[in-house]
C-alpha cells in the first residue's frame, strides 16, 4: 500500500544533533484510565523530532519492511504541490493539525483508493468530514496523545495575557526597566471567572490545572460533566456560549471545529463579553472570526488573545493576528511538543498495525467510520465539513 505522510518542514539549520534534555518522563496512563498508545513496537527515540520530514514519524522501517511505500513531503498547498500529485494513488493519508493537509472533497476525488486519513494528534477539521462520510473514508486521530500538552499551553497563555508577560519580556529584550510601562496591564488571575467553551479532555484537564490559581470556574458544553467532577471543581455549567462569556473574565475555547461552532466568537459574540476580556484559543483558528477579534482588541471589548491555531496553516503572511495590539500568539505548537510527538507518532503505528492486521481500531480513535461519524466523531462533532478557504494556505511563502 503507498503511504502518503505530510509533515512539517525540517529545522532551518538541520536535524538536532543533541536534544535539551536525555529523555522524557514515563507516563502510564491517561487520567481517566485510557492507555497511552501501545503499537507492537516502536523505530524512533522518544524525545526526538519526529513530526517533520526527516522524522518521519519514525515509520519507515516498518512501513517497508512490511512492504509498503511511505512518501513524506511538506509541500502541501498550491497547484501542483507534492502532496496533490502523491495522493491520487495513495491508500492512507497521514496529517498533522500543525501544518494540515486540507483534505478536501475535490482532492479526495482524485484518490480513487484512498481508505483512511490519520490524524497525527487531535482534530481532524482539515479533512472534509462530509466527503469522507459520502466517500467511506475512515477517519482516525489519536485521541488525547495531546489533550494534556494542551492544557499546559493554555494556562501558560492565560497567565502570560493577564500578568502581560509578553509586554514585560519585550521590555527587558530592548535594554529598558520601566515598571509602571510594565505593569500597567498586569493583573492577577486569583479571584478571575474562568470559562472553557467544552470542557472534554482539554477543557476538563485546563480547569483542573486552573483550580489552584483560585479561580471561579464556568463552563458551556453540549455534554454535562457527571455531578461529581461539578462539585469537585466547584463548577458553574451553563446551557448557552452567551450566558458564560458574559460572566468571565476569561474565556478559553476547547471545543473541536465543524460547522456548528464555525466563527462562534464573532462580532455579536464578542460584544456579549465583559469588557475587557481574555480569550485564550487553541482549538482551532476558524473557532473565531479573526477580524472580529483583532477589531475588539483595537476597541479594548478585548485584553488580550492568546492560542497557536490559525486559519488556515501555515497563516499567510499577512494575517492580522500577526499584529493586532496585545496578542500572545504562538504557531501551532501546544500538541506537538517533543512529549507529544513520541506519544502520537506511536499512536499512528498502532492504527496502522491495526489497519494492516484488519483488526479494530480503538472505539475512542474513530471520528468516521464506514460513511458515518463515530467515536469520538459522534460525540464531539456534526456533520458537514469545515475546509472551506483553506486554499488561502498557499499565500504563506517561507522565510520572511
Ligand atoms: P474531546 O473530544 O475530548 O472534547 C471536545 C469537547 O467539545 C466535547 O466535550 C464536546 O462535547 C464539546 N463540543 C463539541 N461541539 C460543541 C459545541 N458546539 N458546543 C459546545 N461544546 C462542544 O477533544 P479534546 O481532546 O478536548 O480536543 C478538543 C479540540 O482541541 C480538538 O478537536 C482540536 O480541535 C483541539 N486541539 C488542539 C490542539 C493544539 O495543538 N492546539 C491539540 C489537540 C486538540
Amino acid at each position: 500500500m503507498k503511504i502518503l505522510c505530510i509533515l512539517y518542514d525540517d529545522p532551518k539549520g538541520g536535524m538536532p544533533s543533541k536534544y535539551a534534555l536525555d529523555d522524557l518522563p514515563k507516563l502510564d496512563k491517561y487520567p481517566d484510565g485510557m492507555t497511552l498508545p501501545s503499537p507492537k513496537a516502536i523505530d524512533f527515540i522518544p524525545g526526538e523530532l519526529l513530526g517533520c520530514v526527516s522524522g518521519e514519524l519514525g515509520l519507515r522501517k516498518f512501513l517497508e519492511d512490511a512492504g509498503h511505500t511511505l512518501v513524506v513531503t511538506s509541500d502541501k498547498d498550491g497547484d501542483g504541490c507534492q502532496a496533490d500529485k502523491e495522493l491520487v494513488d495513495a491508500d492512507v493519508v497521514i496529517s498533522q493539525p500543525f501544518f494540515p493537509y486540507y483534505l478536501t472533497r475535490e482532492k479526495m476525488e482524485t484518490a480513487p483508493n484512498l481508505k483512511m486519513a490519520i490524524t497525527a494528534g487531535i482534530g481532524s477539521d482539515h479533512v472534509d468530514l462530509q466527503a469522507a462520510m459520502d466517500r467511506k473514508v475512515d477517519v482516525v486521530e489519536v485521541t488525547f496523545c495531546n489533550s494534556r500538552s494542551v492544557a499546559e499551553h493554555i494556562v501558560m497563555q492565560i497567565l502570560s495575557l493577564v500578568r502581560d508577560y509578553h509586554n514585560q519580556h519585550r521590555i527587558i529584550n530592548e535594554g529598558g526597566w520601566n515598571i509602571a510601562d510594565a505593569v500597567q496591564r498586569s493583573y492577577d488571575l486569583e479571584g478571575m471567572h474562568v470559562g472553557t467553551v467544552a470542557a472534554g479532555r482539554i477543557g476538563l484537564d485546563a480547569l483542573r490545572k486552573l483550580k489552584h490559581f483560585d479561580v471561579h470556574m464556568h463552563y458551556f458544553d453540549r455534554h454535562k460533566l457527571p455531578d461529581e467532577v461539578e462539585k469537585e471543581l466547584n463548577l458553574t455549567f451553563h446551557e448557552s456560549v452567551e450566558s458564560m462569556v458574559k460572566v468571565c473574565d476569561v474565556v478559553t475555547i476547547n471545543c473541536p471545529l465543524h460547522p456548528e461552532t464555525e466563527h462562534m466568537f464573532n462580532d455579536e459574540l464578542i460584544g456579549k463579553m465583559k469588557r475587557g476580556a481574555y480569550i485564550v484559543n487553541t482549538a482551532r483558528g476558524k473557532i473565531c472570526d479573526k477580524d472580529a477579534i483583532a477589531r475588539a482588541l483595537e476597541s479594548g471589548q478585548l485584553s488580550g488573545y492568546a492560542g497557536d491555531v490559525w486559519f488556515p496553516q501555515p497563516a499567510p503572511n499577512d494575517h492580522v493576528w500577526r499584529t493586532m495590539p496585545h496578542h500572545g500568539m504562538t504557531p501551532h505548537t501546544s500538541g506537538t511538543s517533543l512529549s507529544a510527538q513520541a506519544r502520537y507518532a506511536a499512536g499512528v503505528r498502532e492504527i496502522l498495525e491495526c489497519f494492516f492486521d484488519g483488526s479494530p481500531i480503538r472505539d475512542p480513535y474513530l471520528i468516521v467510520q464506514n460513511g458515518e461519524l463515530a467515536g469520538m466523531g459522534a460525540h464531539s462533532y456534526s456533520k458537514g465539513t469545515a475546509t472551506g478557504g483553506s486554499e488561502e494556505a498557499a499565500k504563506y511563502k517561507k522565510n520572511n
